[in-house]
C-alpha cells in the first residue's frame, strides 16, 4: 500500500533541506538569476549539508535515502530556487547510468572524491542533432587498441563548464541506432574536450547549459560503462530516477509560486477588499492548491515505487508531465494575481515563470512523457 510514512531520521533531513533552501537559496534565488553565474557558494554549502549527491547509496558513502525521500528533499531545493536546484540535482542525472554498472575501480576513481569534496558531474547525451531522439545520435567511439577514441558533438549539457566528469553516450556504428551504443564516463580535462559558451537561456539562468566537442578524445577502456551496446539502456533507465526530480522541482516551484499569491491576495486590496475576496482571484488559488497536491501525490508515487522495487517508468512520465504542466501554469496564474507587480523583476513571480518552462522540456518534452504514457496504457491493454 502506498504510504509516505517518515521516520524521525528522513524526517529530519527534510527539515534541514527546507531550512537549507529558505536560508541559503531564496535569499540568493534573484542575484544568481541577474548575473547567471554558477552558484558555487550554495553549491558548496549544499555539499557540506549533505545534500549535494542525493541519490548516493550508504556504500558509496552517501545518505542512502531511497528515492521517495530524495525527490521530497528536491521539492524543497525547487522551492528554495529551481535554478540551484538543477545545478545540484544534474549530478544526480549523470550518476544515473553509472552507479548501476560502475565497478570497483570506477566507483573509487570518480564517485569516492564526490563525498569529500563539491564535485560535479554532467550527463552528456543530446546532440544538436538529436534531443528527443536519443538513438540517433552521432557521437562516435571507435575502438583503438586499450581505447576508444571518441568524436562528436553534444548540446545543452547541464554542469557543462563545471563538470568533473561527464556520462557520455556514443556509439560504435550510427546504422545501428540504439543497439551499437555505449557508456562512458569521461573525465572533463582529456585532450581534445572543448566546452562551449555559456547559453543565456530564459530561466533558470544560474544553471550552466554548454554545447561540449570532443575531438578525437583517447578514453582508456576501463571508463566504459558496464557493456558495449547497453549504453542506451544505461542512459534511459536514469530517467526512471531522475523523472520524479524534475517533477519535484516544478512542485516546488508551484508551491512557491502560490505561497507568494496567497499572500498577495490576502493583502492587495482593490474594489474596497482584499483581492483574495474576488472568486476569480479565489479560485486561481484553489487551482493552485488541488494541482500542487495532485503532482507532488504523482512524484511520490514514482519514488515510492522504485523504493518497492517496482517498474515505475510510467509514474515517472505521469509525474514528470503534470508536475511540469503546472509548474508552468500556476507560476502564470500567480503573475497574473500580482497584476503589474506580477511582471517585474522586483518581485520574485517573474523569474518562478520563466524557470518553469524548462520542466516541460529537459528529460524528456511533454510530448515526448505523453508518447511514453499512451504506449504504456495500449500496452497494458493489449496484455
Ligand atoms: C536548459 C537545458 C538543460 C538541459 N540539460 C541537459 C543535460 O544536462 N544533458 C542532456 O543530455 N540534455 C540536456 N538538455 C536537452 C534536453 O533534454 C532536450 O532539449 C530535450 O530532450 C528536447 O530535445 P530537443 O531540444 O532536441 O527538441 P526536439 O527533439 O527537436 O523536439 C522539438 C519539438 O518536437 C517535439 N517532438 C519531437 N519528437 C516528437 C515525437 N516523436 N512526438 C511528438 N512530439 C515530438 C518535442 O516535444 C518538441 O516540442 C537540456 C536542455 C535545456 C534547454
Amino acid at each position: 500500500m502506498f504510504s509516505l510514512q517518515l521516520s524521525d531520521d528522513q524526517q529530519a533531513v527534510l527539515d534541514l533541506a527546507k531550512t537549507f533552501s529558505r536560508k541559503e537559496m531564496m535569499p540568493l534565488a534573484a542575484k544568481y538569476d541577474e548575473s547567471m553565474e554558477y552558484p558555487w557558494e550554495v553549491i558548496k554549502k549544499a555539499h557540506e549539508a549533505g545534500l549535494l549527491n542525493l541519490s548516493l547509496k550508504e556504500e558509496h558513502g552517501g545518505l542512502g535515502l531511497g528515492a521517495l525521500l530524495q525527490a521530497m528533499v528536491v521539492e524543497e531545493l525547487g522551492y528554495g530556487c529551481s535554478a540551484m536546484a538543477t545545478a545540484i540535482t544534474a549530478n544526480d542525472l549523470a550518476l544515473g547510468p553509472v552507479l548501476p554498472v560502475a565497478t570497483p575501480e570506477q566507483l573509487e576513481e570518480f564517485i569516492k572524491p564526490m563525498v569529500d569534496k563539491p564535485i560535479m558531474a554532467a550527463y552528456c547525451v543530446t546532440e544538436p542533432g538529436a534531443g528527443s531522439d536519443v538513438a540517433g545520435i552521432k557521437t562516435s567511439c571507435k575502438r583503438d587498441g586499450d581505447n576508444y577514441i571518441l568524436n562528436g558533438e553534444k548540446m545543452w549539457i547541464t554542469n557543462g563548464s563545471v563538470a568533473s566528469w561527464y556520462f557520455v553516450l556514443a556509439t560504435l556504428d550510427a546504422s545501428q541506432g540504439h543497439k551499437a551504443m555505449c557508456g562512458f564516463i569521461v573525465p572533463s580535462n582529456l585532450p581534445g574536450i572543448a566546452v562551449g559558451k555559456k547559453e543565456v537561456n530564459m530561466g533558470q539562468r544560474c544553471s550552466d547549459t554548454r554545447g561540449i566537442v570532443f575531438k578525437d578524445v583517447k578514453i582508456p577502456k576501463k571508463y566504459l560503462l558496464g557493456k558495449e551496446g547497453e549504453g542506451f539502456k544505461y542512459a534511459m533507465k536514469a530517467f526512471d530516477h531522475s523523472r520524479p526530480f524534475v517533477a519535484a522541482v516544478g512542485v516546488g516551484i508551484a508551491q512557491c509560486a502560490m505561497d507568494h499569491s496567497v499572500k498577495y491576495a490576502l493583502e492587495r486590496k482593490a474594489f474596497g477588499k482584499p483581492i483574495a475576496e474576488h472568486q476569480a482571484v479565489a479560485f486561481m488559488i484553489a487551482d493552485m492548491a488541488k494541482d500542487v497536491e495532485a503532482a507532488r501525490l504523482l512524484y511520490q508515487k514514482a519514488g515510492w515505487m522504485a523504493d518497492q522495487g517496482m517498474r515505475n517508468t510510467k509514474w515517472c512520465s505521469f509525474a514528470k508531465c503534470f508536475g511540469g504542466d503546472i509548474a508552468v501554469r500556476v507560476s502564470q496564474d500567480a503573475v497574473q494575481i500580482f497584476g503589474g507587480f506580477g511582471y517585474s523583476t522586483e518581485y520574485p513571480v517573474e523569474k518562478l515563470y520563466r524557470d518553469s518552462k524548462i520542466c516541460q522540456i529537459y528529460e524528456g518534452t511533454q510530448q515526448i512523457q505523453r508518447l511514453i504514457i499512451s504506449r504504456a496504457v495500449f500496452g497494458e491493454a493489449q496484455g
